[in-house]
């Protein structure tokens, strides 16, 4: 099989050796070379499925000098293949300035979908998944991390972050502080022996995982923010009978409006049956 020439960004497996796909194993064999995050770590993918192609490291070490010579290479022709460590390269991973200069030069980028650990999380944890952003690595100093935090308590998404188990305790406790008591899910080891999903509020997984750091690769979802609950009949009763003791009808319908989010025409209905029909 010959490959059109072009960068290809190849998704690899997170941790089961099968969850990899049929164009991700034809594109490694027929490529001209596969760039790795680490040659080591990529070589056992390819002993597992008799890849012989030849395998040169791209990472953040080697990534300034390395990227000429493989712009070039691709400008005449060839096709490479990119693979980070695990999962979906340039995600929380290298490769995003290959990616620009790649197309900046004009050469075709071709995306080989697989694994990703935010979205295999996410898929299966049962947080909500309509809408959700993704945070990569929070960052490991305390004051950064908690002005990263605050910059997304208002976000109403689930929020995806990766991080290392040595720092989990610290970081949920963080999330905590910044987000409240929201449900949140632990998703360790995925698609290996030990894969977990432990579900619970921030403070509850804050007081186990401080207690005793996890093993293994974590991601961590945190639920959107919760929206206050309804006002009730009765609640807007007794605001607009509190408010009425000191305002007019029309301020105190304006200030429950405020405050309890109903409509400003109900809550002067109402204010005006309160006060006798006057
Ligand atoms: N590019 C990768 C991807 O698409 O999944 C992510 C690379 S990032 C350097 C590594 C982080 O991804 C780990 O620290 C962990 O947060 C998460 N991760 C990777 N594999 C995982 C797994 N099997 N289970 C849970 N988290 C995993």
């Amino acid at each position: 099989m010959t490959l059109e020439p072009g960068l290809y960004v190849a998704a690899t497996p997170i941790g089961n050796l099968k969850d990899v796909t049929y164009r991700v194993i034809e594109a490694l064999m027929a490529a001209d070379r596969i760039l790795c995050e680490d040659t080591r770590q990529t070589a056992k993918l390819c002993a597992a499925y008799a890849i012989k192609t030849p395998r040169a490291a791209y990472n953040e070490h080697n990534a300034d000098k390395a990227q000429p010579e493989i712009i070039r290479a691709l400008e005449a022709g060839a096709a490479i293949c990119l693979v980070s460590d695990a999962g979906t390269p340039l995600i929380s991973d290298p490769g995003y300035r290959l990616v620009r200069a790649a197309r900046d030069a004009g050469v075709k980028v071709i995306p080989l979908p697989g694994p990703s650990a935010a979205i295999t999380a996410l898929s299966a944890s049962g947080a909500p998944t309509e809408k959700f952003l993704f945070a990569g690595f929070p960052p490991p100093k305390a004051e950064a991390r908690r002005a990263f935090f605050k910059t997304l308590a208002a976000c109403e998404a689930t929020l995806v972050f990766h991080e290392g188990p040595s720092r989990l305790g610290d970081s949920l406790a963080a999330m905590a502080e910044a987000f409240g008591d929201r449900r949140a899910v632990v998703a360790r080891e995925l698609t290996k022996l030990h894969e977990e999903f432990d579900e619970g509020t921030l403070l509850s997984l804050t007081a186990k995982y401080s207690a005793a750091a996890p093993k293994g690769e974590i991601v961590v979802l945190v639920y959107p923010p919760v929206a206050a609950p309804e006002a009730t009949p009765a609640d807007i009763d007794s605001f607009l009978a509190a408010a009425l003791a000191s305002m007019s009808v029309k301020d105190a319908a304006a200030a429950a409006a405020d405050a309890l989010g109903v409509s400003k025409k109900d809550a002067y209905a109402r204010a005006l049956a309160l006060k006798g029909g006057k």
